[in-house]
């Protein structure tokens, strides 16, 4: 096999096995809550980490240690751990490194069921501090001695602006913070943030991964290269003899296991299918959405566009030098008031109204009046949310028809 396999070769054939057992070319879904073995020797070794093997779901299964090791070749990094749900993901990712009294800087513009998640984190100890830029001088005015994690999205949603991932790692470890990337929007097809400098990337595969829509799910990836010093994080001691596996062996060993965050065998399945196709959905994809993008942008028929691949975006450099393959596939529009976003979306025939992104449909949503709803304007305003902007996750159909149903909808009477 080439020494270094491309980008859709290695979604079909890097860490796939067909089954020992039956030839089977994608694993079986193993539905099955336990596993048994032929003495209890073994199953001893199993709980020690001493011996390979499964003994409940809840901890590992071979369905989703497969779609786990697919995805730990992709973003590069020692070790995946598959999860419930994207935000699951984001919980035990976050909760691994932190305790009570520590402290999180994040990004402004962060999904808005993240803003809940840290918010609630509150009443536990753990305080959240937002900066709109991630600079070292905004980062400057809130990272204290307690802070343990900084966060933020490669592509922030619906804002679309691009994290400058090496510069944030640079800031981070120069503290001997970790430094989490949720690289949802961008996907790895766009951009792998380990390689880049984080420590830890998270996704949710319930995205442009599975593409189809039909299963929740999550992803932790470690870089595991993280200069673990305990008296920050003294509960990582224990596990410090697993170098580069500390962080996933707590995570396995302690949070996740005990928080019951396990992703089901059958959606792993299918994610796995969706893998295979996940590379020319999301060419596609980000075709479909540049060309859209420079549409509206020469239509005249909004006032503004944001999107990361137009030259005049203010993230073009960024986004140019940290992505290959292109920009991404979500593109926003203003068209000037609540109602006249209200009624582009109504007589728009092909996208969905969900609140959902990365289906292989295009889905369109008014994100200040739904996943933005708790939000006060001022929050709102930070993470690039208007009264009149319509955020499109855009899919795979023929572009022209997007354009026709875009051009009837913005029709001004
Ligand atoms: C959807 C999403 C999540 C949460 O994922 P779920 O699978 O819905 O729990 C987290 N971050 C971003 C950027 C998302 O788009």
């Amino acid at each position: 096999m080439a020494e270094k396999m491309r980008f859709n070769t290695a979604l079909l054939h890097r860490n796939r096995q067909s089954d020992a057992k039956t030839g089977a070319t994608m694993t079986p879904i193993y539905q099955s809550s336990a596993f048994e073995q032929e003495s209890a020797e073994k199953l001893e070794k199993i709980f020690h980490n001493t011996a390979p093997g499964f003994s409940y779901t809840r901890i590992n299964n071979p369905t989703i240690a497969e779609f786990e090791a697919r995805i730990a070749g992709l973003e590069e990094g020692t070790a995946t751990v598959a999860t419930a749900s994207g935000m699951a993901a984001i919980f035990n990712a976050v909760m691994n490194v932190v305790r009570c009294g520590d402290e999180i800087a994040a990004s402004a513009s962060l999904y808005g069921g993240t803003m809940d998640l840290f918010a609630d984190l509150k009443s536990y100890g753990i305080t959240t501090h937002y900066v709109t830029e991630m600079t070292a001088e905004a980062l400057d005015a809130v990272v204290t001695e307690r802070t343990k994690v900084i966060f933020a999205e490669t592509i922030g949603n619906p804002r679309l602006n691009v994290l400058d991932i090496p510069a944030v790692a640079e800031y981070a470890h120069t503290r001997g913070i970790f430094f989490i990337v949720d690289n949802t929007v961008a996907t790895p097809y766009l951009c792998r943030p380990l390689a880049l400098g984080a420590d830890v990337v998270i996704e949710s595969s319930s995205k442009y991964i599975n593409g189809s829509g039909n299963s929740i799910s999550g992803l932790i990836t470690d870089a595991g290269r993280f200069r673990w010093d305990v008296r920050r994080y003294p509960d990582m001691e224990p596990y410090l003899k697993m170098g580069p596996f500390a962080y996933t062996a707590k995570l396995r060993n302690a949070l996740f296991r005990d928080t019951g965050a396990c992703l089901s065998p059958f959606n792993a399945y299918l994610n796995s299918v969706g893998l295979e196709t996940f590379g020319l959905r999301m060419e596609r994809a980000c075709y479909n959405a540049l060309t859209l993008a420079e549409w509206f942008a020469s239509s005249g028929l909004v006032d503004a566009v944001g999107y990361p691949g137009l030259l005049d975006s203010p993230d073009h450099a960024l986004a140019a030098k940290q992505f290959d393959g292109g920009y991404g596939a979500m593109v926003t529009i203003r068209v000037g008031s609540k109602e006249r976003a209200f009624s582009v979306i109504n007589r728009l025939n092909y996208p969905l109204k969900v609140s959902n992104i990365g289906d292989s449909k295009t889905l369109v949503l008014h994100p200040e009046s739904t996943i933005f709803c708790h939000g006060t304007e001022e929050e709102n305003r930070r993470a690039g949310v208007y009264p009149d902007l319509i955020r499109i996750s855009v899919g795979i159909e023929d572009v022209e028809d997007l354009i026709w149903d875009f051009e009837q909808a913005l029709a001004r009477e």
